[in-house]
């Protein structure tokens, strides 16, 4: 490892809150009542309280980001991270929340405008112009993508090279496509199947994040909304060598935009839907269980509980580092929600 980062100091685990702004169709005006800031000293910037029914309920994190807060100020305080990847760490950045708090615009951003460009396309120039000015230094990266969902505890790959082919093992229930996890002994994870491309440039990722972006889009009209109701995971692999110094590092930084975490009440959903709650369900709170036992250094992490924790096992233990951004939406109506999420966060922070 090259350099140390601000995280070891604090523990490799950090949490970030961010409210959206309200949108037109929320209640204009109404955000003061729900959200409000602290001001004391040890509180600003990392204190939000939420009101409920007359009573207040208070919450500290690592960092709160208020409604105005651009995707650059964000990213400004993630990029220390990113670059942690590039020294070799493995990296995962998580977006927790409702479906409609801003997870996918935090994550991607809006696409065609550059100013709202969100974490993983930001991210990616990083590491692009970083590795340009480490070529001097002598390094030399390589760079793997892949993009996969995980969707009722199945794995989907969102860059297959044979669409039709991927298509089929979808209707068909996953048959075909295995998507085995493997972690070998070096701590590297291999997913049978699934596409991993060569990237040279942040425009290569971009494309590939548009054409797993349609990917998606199948889905939603073919499942139910099934992109808020999976887990979307883009893993970049770098792996460097110096060619003078024969120094070598290999990082990994996952960035994962989560199902929303709205609780749908069991009572009402039958068949595929209740399925869905129950394997959305079982993988946040596999996760909040993962989190909280690293914070606690417990001798016993329950990874294997779901996909999504085994999947990233070697990005979450260790000397690795994770961050997670609860997102919440200051409509008076998601108030309910909004405290779930905030609960969620305070335990594993
Ligand atoms: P989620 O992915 O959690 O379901 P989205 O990211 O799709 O939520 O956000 C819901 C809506 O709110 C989208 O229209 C998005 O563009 C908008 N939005 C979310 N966060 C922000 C923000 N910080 N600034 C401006 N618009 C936002
Ligand atoms: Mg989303």
């Amino acid at each position: 490892k090259l350099h140390n980062t601000i995280l070891e100091l604090k523990g490799n685990i950090r949490v970030f809150c961010r409210v959206r702004p309200l949108l037109t169709d929320d209640d204009v005006g109404a955000e003061a009542k729900v959200v409000s800031y602290p001001t004391t000293t040890e509180t600003l910037g990392r204190g939000i309280d939420l009101l409920q029914h007359g009573q207040k309920h208070s919450f500290t994190f690592d960092k709160v980001f208020m409604p105005d807060a651009s995707q650059q100020e964000v990213f400004v305080e993630i990029s220390q991270l990113v670059q942690s990847a590039l020294d070799g760490y493995k990296v995962c950045v998580f977006a927790y929340g409702q479906t409609g708090s801003g997870k996918t615009y935090t994550m991607m951003g809006k696409s065609g405008s550059p100013d709202q460009k969100g974490l993983i396309p930001r991210s990616l120039e990083q590491i692009f112009e970083t590795r340009q000015a480490l070529q001097h230094q002598g390094w030399k990266y390589e760079l793997q993508v892949s993009m996969l969902e995980i969707y009722n505890e199945t794995i989907r790959d969102l860059l297959p090279l044979n669409r039709s082919c991927s298509d089929m093992s979808r209707t068909e229930n996953g048959v075909g496509k295995q998507y085995a996890i493997k972690h070998d002994a070096n701590g590297n994870t291999h997913v049978s199947d699934l596409t991993i491309v060569d990237v040279r440039s942040s425009k290569e990722v971009s494309f590939l994040l548009d054409r797993a972006a349609q990917s998606r889009s199948v889905g939603k009209t073919q499942m139910n909304e099934q992109s808020s109701r999976s887990h979307f995971v883009f893993t970049l692999r770098i792996s460097g060598v110096n060619e003078s110094t024969e120094q070598q590092v290999q990082g990994v930084l996952n960035l994962i935009d989560l199902a929303g975490s709205e609780r749908l009440s069991k009572s009402g959903s039958t068949g595929d839907r209740l399925k869905e709650t129950q394997a959305i369900n079982k993988s946040l709170s596999s996760l909040s269980d993962v989190i909280f036992a690293l914070g606690k250094k417990e001798e016993h992490i329950p990874f294997r509980n779901s996909k999504l924790t085994y999947l990233l096992q070697p990005c979450l233990g260790g000397d690795s580092k994770t961050l997670m951004f609860v997102n919440v939406s200051p409509d008076p109506s998601s108030v309910g929600e909004s405290l779930c999420s905030l609960r969620f966060a305070a335990r594993v922070n």
